[in-house]
């Protein structure tokens, strides 16, 4: 091969699975200058992932595509429990129905659609907000992976990640199947399998950044010397997508279905009356040798994954009439034992973590790896924030990994084991305890409980709430918010606009934009002095020079453009008049035109009841709050309203935000405003 071309980029993304996709998202929205390649050709595949957690449809919404999920995906919303009878010959009954998602913790529920379409949505958002500059680059693989060293983290100018990659031909770079013609996911756990390595144009890339978001059997990590760790054993799983033809009542509900001597299965109603059949199949030891303890997975068919269904279905039959794609998933239960080196290269996704595919976590966390990195890198590469905020993404994401596992393995070891026979007279897995974990286990599924714990970007006591636990005890909140978890994503509620009455929920007005919110929840203003009093103090600090929002705001840039704040007060919204109140939030921008949306009321709709926004957030209308938000949704710290609950606020941001040097007065940052448009 011959080398060709040289470039720079900010960020270079390696990998376009789920993880690539939602980083791809972040840095198009933010305006990050980044590219994202990918080995594969464009050919679409099926299968892989399937599952839509609440958390992520959230995180959909605040990127403005989960309409496209609610209208184009199957909505799961029943999950029903089948066990042995008690004669056992007799096969299954139905021992239970509950909701799919936990009831209140989120507004929307798991729904189940095809990976290749979720990562479909994501490129179209970046086309809009790139204006079609950033474009998934394909076939393309990375080849060699250096870091100078040498160049400090502060260094912004430099590109010290130097990454080798080879344009593949599209042909030659698609995958082989194995053995069936029905298309199958065979190819892609193992690095290789199916892969031509053919030789092309070769292209080295000089990168700020670089995430290695490139699966499983990640490349970067390997280059990057960086190990797995956790339980040896591999489960194997046989999955199979099709429409079925059965006589079972539940079919187009979440079942899981323990038979007394064949096995367990789980079943998901998916889009266009498909279902996908979940069966472990054997338990396979791993032997050191990296190869030997692995199955021959090329001998598992649709065939075999149907003949163990009918098994554990009987006294029900099942046929498909029409098989979409199988796959046998062989996985350890493992995570990275680091998930960056030297600040510059972030592995995220199934490179730092893989498990079974049970409890459709591997996408959603996936996306959620990158949704935490990327905000934050765009922060750095902007120049707002001190690179020391990149520190938090392996702190804050590799709690998650390890909780994930270990849920991991509790629920895998639960679904995959044979039930007790007659109660608990004979050994086996308790069917009653099976339910009670895993309906507890849907709220840390939903994505919703996730807590990052206390760092330079949350400010909260160390509660150790870092573990998932069943019980909740651990939670850190603060007693001006009662009911809002520091560190968890601020939950949803409803408020009115002041200005013309329209319900809105509140996290819809703070759509993932690469802003910081700063809520300020001013209490009952119109009956209490002190509330009052304090709206103008802080309306005037907010008009004067010196403030945290035009600190961290570079003087090109428009008034709340890094940090917003937006208000949010108890009192009847008829009972105080738009003039009322201070001008600081009802701003007008260079050519003199107001902003409407800023303030909001926690009041009666007209056609959409209550929100109860204080209630719900246990803030006392009383006293308000402040909450800071960061740009990812997750509340970073409360504080009260009053003169030192702003110096504090300015002391937090000051702890890792960049003072943009060039101050403007505001008839300056008008004219820049004006010359930017
Ligand atoms: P991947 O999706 O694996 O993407 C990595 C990408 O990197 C690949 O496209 C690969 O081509 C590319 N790449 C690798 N090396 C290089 C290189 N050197 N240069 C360039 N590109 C490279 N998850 C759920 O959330 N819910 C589910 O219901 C669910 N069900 C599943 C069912 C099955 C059968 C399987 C197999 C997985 C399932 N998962 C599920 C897991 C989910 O598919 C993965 O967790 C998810 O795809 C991981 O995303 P990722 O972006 O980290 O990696």
């Amino acid at each position: 091969s011959y080398k060709t071309r040289e470039s720079n980029v900010d960020v270079l993304i390696i990998g376009a699975g789920p993880a690539g996709h939602m980083a791809a998202t972040w840095f198009a929205r933010t305006g990050v200058n980044a590219r994202i390649i990918d080995k594969r050709s464009a050919r679409q595949f099926v299968g892989q992932a399937d599952g839509l957690q609440s958390r992520s449809l959230e995180i959909f919404q605040s990127f403005g595509f989960a309409d496209r999920a609610l209208k184009e995906s199957n909505h799961m919303l029943e999950l029903c429990f089948w066990e042995p009878e008690q004669d056992a010959s007799k096969g299954i009954k139905r021992s239970g129905a509950i909701p799919d998602t936990t009831i209140g913790l989120s507004r929307f529920q798991q729904v189940v659609i095809h990976q290749g379409t979720v990562e479909g949505w994501m490129r179209d958002s970046w086309k809009k907000w790139s204006d079609n500059t950033l474009v998934l680059e394909r076939p393309v693989q990375a080849k060699e992976l250096e870091i100078d060293q040498s160049v400090q983290s502060t260094d912004l100018k430099s590109f010290p990640v130097t990454v080798t990659v080879e344009h593949l031909d599209d042909d030659q770079a698609a995958v082989e199947q194995f053995g069936s013609k029905i298309s199958n996911g065979l190819f892609r756990q193992f690095d290789g399998d199916g892969d031509k390595i053919v030789q092309g144009e070769t292209e080295i890339i000089h990168a700020k950044y670089v995430l290695g978001t490139d699966g499983a059997h990640s490349w970067v990590r390997k280059q990057l010397g960086i190990s797995m760790t956790g339980e040896s054993t591999d489960y194997v799983w046989g999955v199979l997508d099709g429409i079925p033809v059965t006589d079972f009542p539940d079919i187009r509900c979440r079942c899981a279905i323990h038979s007394a001597e064949n096995g367990s299965i789980m079943i998901i109603p998916r889009e266009h009356n498909m279902i996908r059949l979940y069966i472990q199949l054997q338990k396979a030891p791993r032997a050191n040798d990296s190869n030997s303890g692995r199955i021959d997975r090329s001998k598992i068919t649709p065939e075999l994954i149907l003949e163990n269904a009918n098994k554990i279905l009987y006294p029900y039959t099942i046929e498909m009439v029409d098989i979409k794609w199988y796959t046998a998933y062989q996985i350890g239960q493992r995570v990275a034992t680091e998930f960056q080196k030297g600040g510059r290269v972030f592995l995220a996704g199934d490179a730092t973590h893989t498990h079974s595919p049970k409890a459709g976590q591997g996408m959603n966390i996936s996306m959620a790896d990158t949704y935490n990195l990327s905000w934050k890198i765009a922060h750095v590469v902007k120049g707002l924030a001190s690179p020391i905020i990149l520190d938090t993404y392996e702190s804050e994401r590799k709690t998650v990994a390890e909780n994930l596992i270990e849920f991991d393995s509790t629920i895998a070891s639960l679904f995959s084991s044979r039930p007790a026979v007659n109660g608990k007279e004979t050994p086996g897995v308790d069917l009653e305890e099976f339910h009670r974990v895993f309906e507890k286990s849907n709220e840390f599924t939903s994505g919703t409980t996730v807590d990052y714990n206390k760092s330079i970007l949350i400010d909260k006591v160390d509660s150790g709430s870092r573990k998932f636990r069943y019980d909740e005890e651990n939670i850190f909140t603060s007693p001006l918010a009662k009911r809002c978890p520091i560190g968890r994503r601020l939950g949803s509620s409803q408020v009115l606009v002041q200005s013309d009455s329209k319900p809105v929920y509140l996290e819809d007005i703070m759509p993932s934009d690469g802003r910081w919110r700063v809520l300020y929840f001013a209490g009952d203003i119109k009956n209490n002095e002190y509330l009052q009093n304090f709206m103008n103090l802080f309306g005037d600090y907010l008009n004067s020079q010196n403030n945290f929002v035009k600190k961290y705001t570079p003087a090109t840039a428009k008034i709340y453009s890094v940090i917003e704040v937006l208000l949010v007060h108890a009192s009847k919204r008829k009972a105080y008049e738009w003039n009322d109140f201070h001008t600081a939030f009802r701003p007008r921008d260079y050519k003199g035109r107001m902003d409407y949306l800023r303030i909001f009321s926690d009041d009666e709709s007209y056609h959409h009841g209550h929100g109860h926004a204080y209630e719900k957030y246990g803030i006392d209308p009383s006293v308000g709050a402040f909450l800071v938000i960061r740009p990812d949704g997750h509340l970073a710290k409360v504080e009260n309203l009053s003169e030192e609950g702003i110096a504090n606020i300015e002391k937090y941001f000051s702890g890792f935000m960049i003072p943009q040097l060039v101050s403007l007065s505001n008839h300056q940052q008008i004219v820049v405003e004006k010359e930017n448009k």
